[in-house]
């Protein structure tokens, strides 16, 4: 080994507090690896016998199930392939040189001779096995995190920031299965705009969306926080109202369409304004949540007929 090697492998995190020039003889069996820029080091798929301590450049660890996921970066001092050494399996992840780089390859039985012989080679060798798993939790971790923030997103409308159809077929069962337990009166609603076509072919599809998102926005704030609103289909929403029976269904109903029926929406130098028809169901004999939306859909129906700007009861 060259006097610059021997210098950067007693550096090695392995032998942190080590007297190094007492354990050297044993290194007699290691040799010098060089990698190029993208070359791999340890593969999921090939069996390893080496301890490998960086001595120059950078590799990167990458995890087995997703290649592109970087999972942790290694410089001079620090170690790879400790986990095969430990179980005898092939390695957990792809470890790959991103910069040109040179490790010390040390043969599983030199690693643990070394063991063998110093306590603090023992303990430096589990030390840098916890970093390892410590590591991996967190990866662990921030991929759950991620995976909870993808399916919040899966359960909310884009445009108008209130929940979806998807989030409706789990929240609205459930609520209308408490309600029923507990002989709760409830009412579920559906609301279309009034013509909103005439909106989209006048003023464009941007002006369109905003007011959709301002029709959404007004009911949200005119409903009570217990009330369930989704965007149910383009123009539409369909709500539930727990605890609600039908002359306060109505009563909310007609708050929402007048509220939203006196909002302006502004657009360069015109303003405008929306109406929109609802359609109410109330609950009766434990009507399966499809079946009340179905009546809702009835009630809406006739709404429009009558002229819209209007709330119909099935
Ligand atoms: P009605 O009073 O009978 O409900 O008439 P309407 O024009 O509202 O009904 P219709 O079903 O004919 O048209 C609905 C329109 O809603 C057509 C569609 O382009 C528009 N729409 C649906 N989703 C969106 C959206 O996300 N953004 C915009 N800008 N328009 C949308
Ligand atoms: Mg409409
Ligand atoms: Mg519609």
């Amino acid at each position: 080994m060259s006097k610059q090697d021997r210098l950067l492998t007693a550096r090695n995190r392995l032998f942190n507090g080590v007297d190094f020039a007492s354990v050297e003889y044993m290194l007699e069996r290691c040799s010098v690896k060089e990698l190029k820029v993208g070359e791999n080091l340890l593969q999921p798929e090939v069996d390893n016998a080496h301890l490998y301590l960086v001595l120059e450049g950078e590799l990167t660890v990458h995890l087995v199930a997703n290649e592109t996921l970087r999972h942790a970066t290694l410089h001079p001092g620090e170690c790879a392939g400790e986990i095969s050494l430990v179980d005898g399996k092939p390695p957990s992840a792809l470890v790959v040189a991103t910069q040109p780089s040179r490790v010390l390859a040390v043969p599983h039985e030199t690693v643990w001779s070394l063991v063998d012989s110093s306590h603090a080679i023992s303990r430096n060798l589990l030390e840098i096995i916890a970093g390892r798993m410590r590591n991996d939790n967190r990866a662990l971790i921030s991929s759950q995190n991620e995976r909870a923030q993808f399916q919040r997103q899966a359960y909310v409308d884009a445009l108008t920031g209130i929940h979806n159809r998807h989030w409706m077929k789990d929240a609205f069962p459930r609520a209308l299965h408490r309600c029923t337990q507990s002989h709760a009166p409830t009412a579920v609603m559906v609301a279309d705009i009034d013509h909103f076509k005439r909106v989209n072919d006048t003023y464009g599809h941007l002006v369109g969306d905003t007011t959709l998102k301002m029709v959404a926005d007004c009911m949200a704030k005119h409903l009570r926080p217990h009330d369930l609103l989704v965007r149910y289909g383009g123009e539409e929403f369909a709500m539930l109202l727990p605890n609600t029976d039908t002359d306060e269904a109505q009563h909310v109903a007609e708050r929402l369409r007048t509220s939203i029926a006196e909002s302006e929406i502004t657009n360069e130098d015109s303003k405008f304004q929306v109406t929109i028809s609802i359609g109410i169901a109330p609950m009766h004999n434990e009507t399966p949540i499809d079946e009340l939306i179905g009546e809702a859909d009835q009630a809406l129906y006739r709404a429009k007929e009558l002229g819209r700007n209007r709330v119909e009861i099935f």
